[in-house]
């Protein structure tokens, strides 16, 4: 079976999708992009994440989006994550969530602002990409370019987007901007939060280059 690594990882992030509660039902879907072999596995579509298994995982040509392996239907949304890779080389892994706060967030189309060190890991911000029907290519085309220069994007009446190098990452992105939108709402109901400065957000995303057991992660200030 071929990026049989990458179809098993799938699997288990898609569980783990369900148990984290960043998704529900047969929302949502995941990817991995492998620029070598010029692949990428995509979620089938409408199929439950505890019943997948890692063969109906969907193999794609990257450069087509021609089907090559697996004999079920790729997700309705994978014009969107195929548009991001050919888009963008710095993202090899791809997790699209319907979590309650950040479709709270996108429902009423705003911006995730900087309400949270933590949104640096996605950028200086997590911008809205304006409402198109689910598995469109407008819908791809959006997508793509609000994430412009971010590793998340909120889509508009629907969900985020989250994509880093690997799943792992491209996950704990989208767990994380769940808990901003999280923040972000209960601020909002509060009388609005005190945002973080433009100069913090850099600080920050520079300090997150080194954060947890990077070789030289002891010398940091
Ligand atoms: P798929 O099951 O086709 O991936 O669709 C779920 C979804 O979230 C569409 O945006
Ligand atoms: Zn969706």
């Amino acid at each position: 079976m071929r990026m049989e690594q990458a179809r098993c990882a799938i699997v288990d992030f898609g569980r783990k999708m369900i148990e984290s509660g960043l998704t529900h039902g047969t929302g949502g879907n995941l990817s991995v992009a492998d620029r070598a072999l010029g692949l990428m596995a995509i979620t089938p579509s409408g199929v439950s994440y505890e019943r997948m298994t890692p063969d109906q995982v969907v193999l794609l040509e990257l450069a087509s989006g021609a089907p090559v392996e697996g004999g079920l239907r790729p997700s309705s949304e994978w014009e969107m994550h195929r548009l991001l890779y050919q888009e963008r080389a710095d993202l090899s892994a791809l997790v699209h969530t319907h979590s309650r706060f950040a479709v709270t967030v996108a429902c009423m189309g705003w911006t995730l602002p900087p309400v949270h060190y933590l949104v640096a890991l996605a950028g200086p911000d997590v911008r809205c990409a304006p409402y198109a029907p689910y598995g469109t290519p407008e819908l791809a085309r959006l997508a793509c370019e609000e994430m412009r220069a971010r590793r998340a994007v909120l889509l508009q009446n629907h969900g985020l987007l989250a994509g880093g190098e690997t799943l792992e990452t491209a996950f704990s992105i989208a767990e994380e901007m769940e808990f901003c939108c999280e923040i972000y709402c209960r601020t909002r109901a509060l009388g609005g939060p005190v945002l973080l400065s433009d100069a913090e957000m850099e600080r920050m995303t520079e300090r997150f280059k080194s954060y947890g057991q990077s070789p030289d992660a002891h010398n940091q200030p």
